[in-house]
């Protein structure tokens, strides 16, 4: 009986208020308006809307959020719309970089500029230190090995060389290892090294670890001003096995040293006598002003309003390449920024608003490090315990063509018209079970399959880190992913509306839910 009576009033409130509520919502999301608005997003005017760049493209794409975001009704969310903070770049002086071996006297001996220094964004300036050799720089607990043992490190520069006595024995295929050496590293640090000098591995004959490793620091790097989690990293700096046969007295000593090594299982660090080091290695830095564009839609709720619910994409892309062929981004991430302002004109559209309060927030500077999400955690609109789910819409407009099969070995090959990569956290389960139930209204199968290591491939993963329930829709990667080719002519607006619909019924669904219950609620990495 009280069953019936409560099936009943249910059915009542789902029809008399829910649906026509939703379809005021859902009849605002429009094919039309997605075209026009990502006609201009995706325009060469728009010079591929690169972060750290001369050109404005950027600038103009945030004037257009700003603007579309106003016309459609939202509150602004910081200073007129823009969240401004200052992001510093940097890049190595190649000119002034160098590694320098003298003799006790001071006398130069050798002086090179293969020399980085890690992690990306750091330097280091070591003048005429001590050197101790410390073959592959491996501790092991189970076995008692150490390399370490019975020599003085506090104050000098430590060397050692990539990999382990082990790795070395067995000839294996080198690679960079990065917890093994970050581990190494940390050691040495801790007992007082002033600088680890790793080694490329001599068996690594083409140099290919330090090769990526240069790729890598020798872009340019882009940081919030105020870093996150400011906690030192262990900087290093990383050589070639010729320089190391330059301190240890010869051609071939380091290999044959390690081989030693290796093949006795039996440590064999010494001082380096009579020579000394210098390692001078900076970087040119720059400063950018950068903008997230935030609109609000406060809550109906006096309680509920306090707080939120956030939908993010990233406005930014890759720009423009060295022969003046503009990156259009069409689908990365024009897609997810257009649809966003449909989201938010559904949500305006609605009498009354929900709940909860919705944050739309626009994020700059993803393709340089997910710096826009970054700094917005870190200075929210509403307090991170207040943040209920964060939606994150990262390319979102494509479906599946043959010639997509080039990704059929990654985990994110584009999907078909009715499939969705649907990413979430283990943080609040019921989140996808309102996903699914949404996703079958809307004959959408959503792809639970992602591996976690994606919840690190866009700006979600800063929210995420700060313990907030995500949600990130994805159609996948396809044959345009990062190429010029990555133009409107290729986007599927009925798809691109599919998800914006999803967004929408999955959102009111949270913003107007009475009690939401996180299992985990503290911070996660
Ligand atoms: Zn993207």
């Amino acid at each position: 009986m009280i069953l019936r009576i409560a099936l009943i009033f249910f059915l009542f409130c789902f029809f008399n208020l829910n649906i026509p509520a939703q379809d005021s919502g859902l009849n605002k999301i429009d094919v039309a308006d997605l075209k026009r608005h990502l006609n201009f997003f995706a325009s060469d005017s728009l010079q591929g809307r690169a972060f750290g760049t001369p050109v404005s493209g950027l600038d103009l794409a945030a004037n257009y959020l700003k603007k579309n975001a106003r016309e459609i009704g939202l509150v602004s969310g910081a200073d007129d719309f823009f969240q401004s903070f200052p992001v510093i770049s940097s890049k190595p002086d190649f000119e002034n970089n160098f590694l320098e071996i003298t003799d006790a006297n001071g006398k130069s001996l050798y002086k090179t500029d293969s020399v980085i220094v890690l992690p990306s964004g750091s330097g280091v300036n070591i003048s005429n230190a001590e050197l101790v050799f410390a073959g592959f720089g491996f501790q092991d607990e189970k076995s008692g090995y150490d390399d370490f043992q019975g020599i003085d490190i506090r104050g000098k520069v430590v060397v050692f060389a990539t990999g382990t006595p082990e790795s070395f024995r067995k000839n294996e295929l080198i690679r960079w290892d990065n917890s093994l050496e970050t581990a190494k590293i940390e050691k040495a640090t801790e007992a007082g090294a002033v600088l680890v000098l790793l080694v490329n591995n001599p068996l690594d004959e083409s140099n290919s670890v330090f090769n990526r490793l240069s790729r890598w620091v020798n872009r340019n790097d882009f940081s919030l001003e105020i870093p996150e989690n400011s906690t030192g990293n262990n900087s290093f700096a990383c050589t070639t096995s010729p320089q190391a046969d330059v301190l240890l007295g010869g051609s071939g000593k380091l290999k044959n040293l390690l081989a030693g090594i290796a093949e006795k299982q039996k440590p064999n660090s010494f001082p380096v006598k009579r020579k000394q080091i210098t390692v001078n290695v900076n970087r040119k830095t720059e400063h950018f002003q950068a903008k997230n564009i935030i609109g609000i839609i406060e809550g109906s709720d006096p309680v509920l309003k306090d707080e939120c619910v956030v939908f993010m994409a990233h406005y930014d892309h890759i720009g423009i390449d060295t022969s003046g062929n503009v990156f259009n981004g069409a689908d990365d991430n024009g897609s997810g920024t257009v649809l966003l302002l449909e989201v938010a004109e559904a949500f305006m559209n609605l009498n009354p608003k929900p709940k909860r309060s919705i944050v739309f927030l626009w994020v700059t500077a993803e393709e340089v490090g997910l710096l826009g999400s970054q700094y917005y955690i870190q200075n929210p609109v509403f307090p991170v315990e207040k943040t209920v789910a964060c939606f994150n819409i990262d390319m979102a407009g494509r479906v599946f063509e043959p010639r997509d099969t080039i990704w059929n070995k990654s985990a994110k090959m584009v999907k078909d018209f009715d499939g969705l990569y649907t990413l979430t956290n283990d943080i609040w389960p019921g989140l996808k079970e309102i996903n699914s139930a949404a996703c079958k209204t809307l004959d959408l199968i959503p792809d639970y399959s992602l591996p976690s290591s994606f919840l690190r491939s866009s700006d979600h993963f800063s929210f995420h880190r700060h313990g907030i329930p995500i949600i990130n829709y994805s159609t996948g990667y396809h044959a345009d992913y990062h190429k010029v080719t990555d133009k409107i002519s290729r986007i599927n607006f009925d798809k691109m509306k599919r998800v914006a619909d999803l967004c929408f019924l999955v959102g009111i669904e949270i913003a107007n839910r009475e009690k939401i219950e996180f299992t985990k609620n503290e911070s996660t990495n």
